[in-house]
């Protein structure tokens, strides 16, 4: 029998392949070089020598992870944006310098926290092609970046007052133009926003068209319907947040359209709400005026935060019977909410009607299926291999999901149970 020269051999109780398959027990990942030479059961491996081996011991193997949805670079201190602007002198209250350096902090903390490979959906100008640069670079840690650059908005829309962040495009050769521009600029792939209808159907089918004319897929912002309806039918690879009805879920499907719902930001938001109108709550009563108005409008956001989120469950329960194709995406913006907060995402997920084995396909093999990214997302032969461990069995309880002891980035260990 031929023996295979392997690097860098893991094993652990249990491995799940991003693939959907139950799991194997014990497992192994074998590895060379950049590349995933085996993984499955232990017992069915091919002879392997010369390397270097890492026993999990009870630990599950499992694919690095993908966050579909995060903005490294937003400084939100509260949901309101406003340190997110420019001082009166007209300069940004942070400069892209610090911005980058918060990047870099967050992008390693996500790491760590198992994600080896992120999707950036909007930044300033362009500080995320250099933060991105830098990380191939090996000069800060971070997952393996895909950026979009600048929000893709029509004149007016989505945080079109928030500097360097909006690229407002009007009619459909104004679309074209902008995609264009992001492209020129280093986007891997296109974010347009688009609440409820602020944009026309044909600007947003020119955009998807000239994106994928180009080569590039396209992610779009829906909050509010009809956003949702008009991106499905654009044609998008992904639509974000968003509550879908039947109907625009079964086109989606019929369409091979993938949905990141960030589910984690809305629950932090409406603990934030709450937090902001219970503080409200107990100061002085009566005679404080200014008080009284900030409790009603953070009891009104929390009530349109929960009402956001029961339509969402709605959603969810549709999408899984209709077998919409799910990514996680963290989406953390607010200062309070850590960036790594993608065990939180999938734990949702799985609160929300998702077996845990369909979770951990939404952060592995969906979205690498979504964004055409073959060379990620499961555990396979000849896959480069980013793997992590994590402690437990996550199809017995997802929250084994905080538990990342191991993370292996194309081949090199970042994180180990001995660092
Ligand atoms: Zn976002």
């Amino acid at each position: 029998m031929t023996e295979y020269h392997a690097d860098l051999i893991l094993t652990g109780e249990l491995l799940i392949d991003g693939l959907g398959a139950p799991p194997v027990s014990p497992g192994m990942v074998a590895i060379a070089g950049r590349q995933i030479l085996y993984a499955g059961s232990a017992s069915a491996a091919p002879p392997l020598s010369g390397a270097r081996r890492i026993d999990l011991g009870k630990a599950c193997l499992l694919p690095g992870l993908i966050d579909m949805h995060v903005h490294p670079t937003y400084y939100w201190e509260e949901p309101d944006a406003a340190t997110y602007t420019y001082e009166p002198e007209g300069s940004l209250v942070y400069s892209p310098v610090l911005i980058a350096l918060l990047a870099a902090g967050n992008l390693r903390e996500a790491l760590m926290a198992g994600v080896t490979t992120a999707r950036d959906t909007g930044a300033i100008d362009s500080i995320m092609f250099d933060v991105k640069r830098a990380v191939e670079k090996r000069w800060i840690p971070g997952p393996r970046l895909y950026v979009a650059g600048r929000l893709i908005v029509p004149t007016g829309g989505h945080v079109h007052y928030l500097p360097g962040l909006a690229n407002q495009a009007d009619g459909p050769y104004g679309f074209r133009r902008a995609v264009r521009e992001e492209i020129r600029a280093g986007a891997d792939f296109i974010k347009i926003a688009n609440n409820g209808a602020d944009l026309t159907q044909e600007e947003l089918n020119a955009a998807v068209e000239e994106a994928h004319r180009l080569g590039k897929k396209v992610a779009c912002h829906t909050s509010k319907p009809p956003s949702q309806r008009m991106a499905i039918e654009a044609g998008v690879d992904t639509f974000e947040h968003g509550t879908p009805t039947p109907e625009e879920i079964d086109l989606a499907v019929e369409k091979g359209i993938t949905w990141t719902p960030t589910l984690n930001i809305s629950q932090e938001y409406l603990r934030w709400c709450e937090s902001r109108w219970k503080a409200a709550e107990e100061g002085p009563i009566g005679g404080d005026r200014r008080r009284e108005i900030e409790r009603a409008k953070w009891r009104r956001e929390w009530e349109e935060t929960s009402a956001y989120l029961e339509r969402k469950r709605t959603s969810m329960e549709y999408a899984l019977r209709a077998g919409l194709r799910l990514a996680v995406g963290t989406d953390s913006w607010m200062g309070q909410v850590r960036f790594s907060a993608i065990a939180d995402e999938l734990r949702w997920l799985v609160e929300y009607g998702c077996s845990p084995l369909q979770a951990i396909q939404a952060a592995t093999a969906w979205p690498a299926q979504a964004m055409g990214w073959s060379e990620i997302g499961t555990l396979e032969p000849g896959k480069l291999a980013d793997v992590i461990a994590v402690e437990g069995d996550p199809l017995r309880d997802i929250r084994a999901m905080e538990k990342v002891v191991l993370v292996v980035q194309e081949g090199e260990v970042v994180k180990s149970p001995s660092h």
